[in-house]
């Protein structure tokens, strides 16, 4: 009844977790359901009787936990059900020798904060980046507006760089600091800081007809960053 349909490796030991009452046919011990045996030339052996009973079981999901453990374990053996919907062998865990077991995890523990290290470097180098991206973007703001404060500069710069570094990878447009881009930036700044365009907002106006209403005095602002005249 349980032949060799069982996609492990062949020299793995097969313990089968089974679906029908059976009996080791060594020590005579009754196996009901659930219970699991090995066979051995086609004879039930509970796990005593197979020399396996000092395993411990893995349920399986961890595979890098599993590899390891199986790899440590002198000996180890991989537990099957049958399944009688899908009509074949599926693999429920492994079974590993407990020294093994706690070897293994310790390793795979260690590799967590490996992992955790390497990603705080990374956040750090990414933190540093940003920080030099925003001091160009600021950069970039003085040499097309001269005259805008160095505190707004970097108040623009800041809230653009967050803007593009909410999107995927930002636009490579920011990231080439295109004029068009830096002077967006300095105009919704503009528009936000020093004029009535919050406040309309706010009391319900349209974004459009808000954006009309101020316009101009938009231009003013920008126009005297850029220039140090008052404009017009
Ligand atoms: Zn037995």
């Amino acid at each position: 009844m349980f032949r060799r349909q069982i996609s492990s490796k062949r020299d793995d030991i097969v313990v089968f977790e089974i679906l029908r009452d059976s009996a080791c046919a060594e020590c005579g011990e009754p196996l009901g359901r659930g219970r699991w045996l090995r066979l051995e030339a086609d004879r039930p052996l509970c796990l005593a009787c197979a020399d396996l009973s000092h395993l411990v079981f893995l349920p399986r999901g961890d595979a890098a936990l599993t590899r390891r453990a199986a790899k440590h374990s002198t000996l180890h053996a991989v537990l099957v059900r049958f399944s009688r919907t899908r009509k074949r062998y599926e693999r429920q865990g492994t079974l590993v020798e407990e020294a093994a077991l706690a070897r293994a995890e310790q390793e795979c523990l260690a590799d967590a904060e490996a992992r955790a290290r390497a990603r705080e470097r990374a956040a750090q180098r990414q933190t540093v980046r940003d920080a030099q991206y925003v001091k160009q973007f600021a950069e970039r703001i003085g040499a097309l507006y001269p005259r805008c404060p160095e505190a707004e500069r970097d108040v623009i710069a800041e809230h653009a760089c967050l803007k593009y570094s909410g999107r995927v990878g930002r636009t490579a447009a920011a990231k080439r600091f295109e004029a068009e881009v830096i002077d967006l930036a300095v105009r919704a700044h503009a528009r936000h800081a020093h004029t009535r365009y919050d406040q309309l907002l706010g009391t319900g106006w349209e974004r459009q007809q808000a954006r009309a209403a101020v316009a101009a005095e938009v231009e003013q602002v920008v126009e005297r960053w850029r220039t140090g005249c008052r404009g017009r």
